[in-house]
């Protein structure tokens, strides 16, 4: 069973007048009259511990959208043991079979679910309505479609065979079970983590972060429409401490398939690592973590291009995103055309609900982020080596509301020059426009981190110049563009250093390491 290359699902436009804004406004009207009993879900069953926890919209924390039924321990264990019951036969399903039903659920989401999929993302998470297509339709449906292509490829993979000997390779599931843990930031993610590994034969369970639940249950509900046998992906609500004790003292633990922050995922590492005679073999560590991404420019660059890199990859969806632009270093001959640039784009952003298509930046995910956040801008304003050139308002007397920031850092290993704050802030560095060599320097040297970076530059040596010196500074680079929004299927997603372990989402890279290949010889 061979599946070719799809092509990217297209981006509806939500403008007024359109049948799909139409219909996403009744959709959201209606999950918002409706208080959702979100269960767990293990093997056959739906489980609903009664620890209930509320699920508001960031944008306005007045309002409760239903709640999610809570997991402790004992959940865990009952996520691992339905889904290693379901191995044997999973595992052993032919690949036409498996594949289908991912395809199926990306159909469904295309043609039934999408304004669900992009409803429930909006309401949850605070994405405004073309934020939530690019995410939890678009990507989405990419991620299930190239998916399948990419392991029709692999496993069409076959050693040569020699006079009298026949050879080949069959492409095992992990033994074992994988661990999803998935981000709030973007429901495609929630979605490929789990998905990928199981399309390749093996059984998960699926642990997305409180705030992704909304939208993680409507798309479990799909994968079940779609023909998922139960206990192939298991989804619980538990807390990461919990799960982590639980999974990784497990014999059976087979693999960690992980977005989120570095911290996590270096404490993920450690536990695994202390565990290691547990295990029947070595698992898979897989993990996209943190990011502090750069966009330079060359004295060369075009100060519109940039503006705009800036505005677009620094403060969609708030900035919360692992991609998003927050350090830029801007030559002085362009510098004050470009703050000119920032500050009346900033101005001209409308900020406010999901539900007024007209808003360019929403609410900040809760109040654990607000605070972060809030902290760094406070500390910059007192600060002599910085000073912020526009935003730096919030409030979070209705939702979690921070204007978009731009900092100016006089001094570029300034703290918000270094660390990753995950919202609407941008720190910018004006450096001497003759003095290109040592903006790269500083680019390469200031941040543990190296997920994505965009050179903007019209001179076509300049571009070559960063492009081999800053080869290590970005798994992602971008040219005359913005740091983020790769496309599955375009741009195969992921960094190295404190960024990962760049196993490139929406690639074939990454379905490698969900499948532990046998070799074998027969001699006739
Ligand atoms: N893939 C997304 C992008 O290119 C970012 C994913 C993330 O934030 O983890 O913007």
């Amino acid at each position: 069973f061979s599946y070719p290359m799809p092509a990217n699902e297209p981006v509806l436009s939500y403008a007024p007048g359109s049948p799909e804004k139409k219909r996403l406004k009744e959709v959201l009207a209606e999950l918002k009259n409706t208080q959702a009993d979100i269960p767990m879900y293990i093997g056959a069953e739906e489980v609903r511990s009664g620890k209930k926890v509320a699920l508001r919209p960031p944008h306005e924390t007045a309002h409760t959208l239903g709640h999610f039924h809570a997991g402790d321990a004992s959940h865990v264990t009952k996520a691992i043991d339905a889904a290693l019951a379901a191995r044997e036969s999973w595992s052993n399903l032919s690949w036409e079979n498996r594949a289908n039903i991912f395809l199926k659920a990306a159909d469904l989401i295309a043609t039934k679910y999408r304004p669900y999929m992009n409803g429930t993302t909006m309401l949850g998470q605070s994405k405004n309505a073309y934020q939530a297509e690019i995410d939890s339709a678009c990507e989405l449906i990419d991620f299930l479609r190239f998916n399948v292509h990419f392991l029709s490829e692999i496993y069409r993979q076959q050693p040569i065979s020699a006079p009298g000997i026949h050879n080949r390779l069959e492409f095992r599931p992990l033994e074992g079970f994988v661990l999803a843990v998935t981000p709030f930031n973007f429901t495609a993610i929630g979605g490929n983590l789990p998905t990928s590994a199981a399309m390749c034969g093996n059984v998960v369970v699926w642990k997305p972060a409180n705030t992704q639940v909304y939208a993680a249950q409507m798309f479990m509900r799909i994968l079940k429409e779609a023909g998922l046998p139960d206990g192939v992906i298991n989804l619980i609500y538990v807390d990461g401490p919990t799960i982590g004790s639980v999974c990784f003292s497990h014999r059976d633990f087979a693999g960690v398939h992980f977005t989120g922050s570095t911290g996590v995922f270096n404490n993920m590492w450690e536990t695994i690592g202390k565990n290691m005679h547990n295990y029947k073999s070595y698992p898979r560590i897989v993990g996209e973590t943190g990011g502090k991404d750069f966009v330079l420019a060359h004295k060369s660059a075009d100060p519109k291009v940039l503006a705009t890199a800036l505005l677009r990859g620094a403060f969609e969806y708030q900035g919360q995103k692992c991609s998003a632009a927050s350090r830029a270093y801007i030559p002085s001959n362009i510098a004050e055309e470009v703050k000119k640039l920032l500050v009346d784009g900033i101005n001209s952003f409308k900020m406010g609900t999901v539900e007024d298509f007209t808003n360019f930046i929403n609410a900040v995910i809760d109040e654990k982020s607000f605070d972060k956040i809030k902290s760094y801008i406070d500390n910059a304003k007192n600060d002599a080596n910085a000073s912020v050139l526009v935003g730096g308002n919030c409030d979070k007397t209705k939702g979690y509301y921070i204007q978009p920031t731009v900092i100016e850092a006089k001094d570029p290993n300034y703290v918000t020059m270094c660390e990753e704050i995950f919202g609407p802030v941008l720190t910018i560095h004006v450096y001497d426009a003759e003095q290109f060599e040592k903006a790269l320097e500083l680019v390469d040297n200031t941040s543990p981190y190296a997920l994505t970076g965009s050179i903007i530059a019209q001179d076509r040596y300049a571009v070559e110049l960063a492009t081999n010196k800053l080869r290590n500074a970005a798994g992602n680079f971008y040219i005359n563009d913005k740091p983020t929004g790769a496309v599955v299927g375009q741009q195969p997603f992921g960094g190295a250093r404190a960024s990962g372990t760049n196993d490139k989402a929406g690639s074939i890279l990454n379905l490698y390491r969900w499948l532990s290949a046998r070799t074998i010889k027969e001699t006739f």
